[in-house]
């Protein structure tokens, strides 16, 4: 196994698995007309162990991070909801400082992925935006140590996250300006508050909020090749700009060729726009739950791994390669020893104005409560081998939908059979210690539930 004592995150936030693994798949389910051209990724691909099935315990961001940073299942760990608990459970980061190695942050989500949830704890360093700067004081730090990078390029607006400089600010609004004149959407002037996960300026978050408004415009229309054409192109545009800087410095610090390294890539969550899937956050979707994973080392034999993993098992996968002695008992196992059993995946969501109330409050009093707002479980999958049961909810907690499902090839695929007895039993035993479930019952008007699309967005202001 070598002697790693450096690791190395990186997530390319909203990266789905397919992008990578399953390209024509992808192009033909969306009509893609302009193909992926990400020279970065694909080497990646072509250079690392790649966990092809790997499953999210959660299709956004702050709870998907808290389970693969941690190894446990949300309900052990408590960010089940996208912003409502802190994490209780130690991150390997924690673990690591605690042992004495160095620990490195960057993030693109500060708001979300930042102290609040308790994600900076044993963090040495911590930096926002910076990763070039973050990379080279993690090369020039000596002994045992540990970094993680968060990029939200590939995040909507697809492709843009550092407006920082006047070209990348332009180009956005110049995309924005044309749309505006294709679809006739007049571009708002006015902020209107929303969930709040990165620090941006105001005339940055007015060009996000009507990049949001397009996106609508076009999905009330059902025209939902067109969004993930862009999204499709937002990937590319990352690959070619500020992913190309950052990989060339890993290559450059010899980062890639050191097999004391292990340097972990992955997705947090997909994204899909379709009649039951806004994008990623209330979607349970296989092409929002599957997220790529690659693991690269010189002292890791590649493999391909196709069985169905869980992102709970990255961190025990992790502390495996390490000569630390962590004695942990950890929801998830170690992949090179250990085949997971099944994964299950949860989407909790909250009243919108009364999370955009509490985002706001938050922010102007830098305070944040523990479990204020209230939630209910939306959608619920579990898979086991390739077989998949997913179900969703309504607010009072009956079930509006089960649905059956056989994954093959990385895709979702209906089937007459019902696995509703085989599978169902996993989900009873995860939900059966669930505490929060008593929420279920907090009454939200349909009209509000059908805002759930705007979660994670702008414009839920009526
Ligand atoms: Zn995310």
């Amino acid at each position: 196994m070598g002697n790693i004592n450096k690791v190395i995150m990186i997530c390319v936030d909203t990266l789905r698995a397919d992008t990578l693994f399953n390209r024509e798949d992808f192009y033909l389910k969306y009509n893609i007309k302009q193909k992926l051209n990400t020279p970065n990724l694909d080497w990646l691909v072509r250079e690392s162990t790649l966990l092809k099935n790997c499953i999210t315990t959660s299709p956004y961001t702050t709870a998907s991070h808290a389970s693969y940073f941690t190894g446990y299942w949300p309900k052990h760990h408590s960010v089940m909801d996208f912003f409502k608990n802190k994490l209780s459970k130690p991150t390997i980061y924690n673990l690591l400082n605690k042992k004495g190695y160095k620990t490195f942050f960057c993030n693109d989500f500060p708001f979300i992925l930042g102290d609040y949830l308790g994600f900076k704890e044993g963090v040495d360093r911590y930096y926002i935006e910076s990763e070039l700067e973050c990379l080279k004081d993690f090369h020039n730090t000596d002994g045992n140590k540990f970094a993680f990078f968060h990029f939200a390029d590939v995040h909507w607006p697809y492709g843009y996250h550092k407006l920082k400089s006047n070209n990348e600010f332009d180009s956005l609004e110049n995309f924005l300006m044309e749309q505006s004149k294709i679809t006739g959407v007049p571009l708002s002037k006015k902020i209107k508050p929303g969930p709040i996960e990165a620090i941006k300026e105001d005339k940055e978050l007015l060009l996000e909020q009507n990049y949001r408004m397009i996106i609508d415009y076009y999905c009330n229309k059902k025209d939902y090749n067109t969004v993930m054409q862009w999204y499709a192109d937002g990937i590319s545009r990352f690959d070619n700009s500020r992913f190309d800087e950052f990989i060339r410095s890993l290559k450059d610090y010899g980062l890639f060729d050191d097999p004391n390294t292990l340097i972990v890539i992955f997705g947090d969550h997909g994204e899909n726009w379709s009649d039951e899937s806004y994008g990623h956050f209330n979607s349970c979707d296989y092409s929002v739950i599957n997220v790529p994973v690659l693991l690269h080392s010189k002292s890791i034999p590649r493999k391909i791994i196709n069985e169905i993993t869980r992102t709970i098992d990255i961190v025990p996968s992790i502390i495996n390669f390490l000569n630390v002695d962590i004695k942990n008992d950890f929801d998830g196992v170690d992949l090179y020893s250990k085949a997971p059993d099944h994964s299950v995946t949860q989407s909790w969501v909250s009243d919108f104005k009364e999370l955009v109330g509490f985002f706001q409050e938050t922010k102007n009093k830098n305070e944040f409560i523990d479990g204020k707002i209230k939630s209910f479980l939306l959608k619920e999958a579990v898979i086991k081998d390739n077989k998949k049961l997913e179900f969703k909810y309504t607010n009072s907690g009956e079930v509006e939908y089960s649905k059956s499902s056989i994954i093959k090839n990385g895709l979702e695929i209906n089937t007459d059979l019902n696995f509703q007895e085989e599978l169902g039993e996993y989900l009873r035993r995860y939900n059966h210690d669930l505490v929060n479930r008593s929420d279920q019952n907090v009454a939200i008007e349909d009209k509000i539930l059908n805002e759930f699309k705007n979660l994670g967005y702008y414009g839920g202001e009526q």
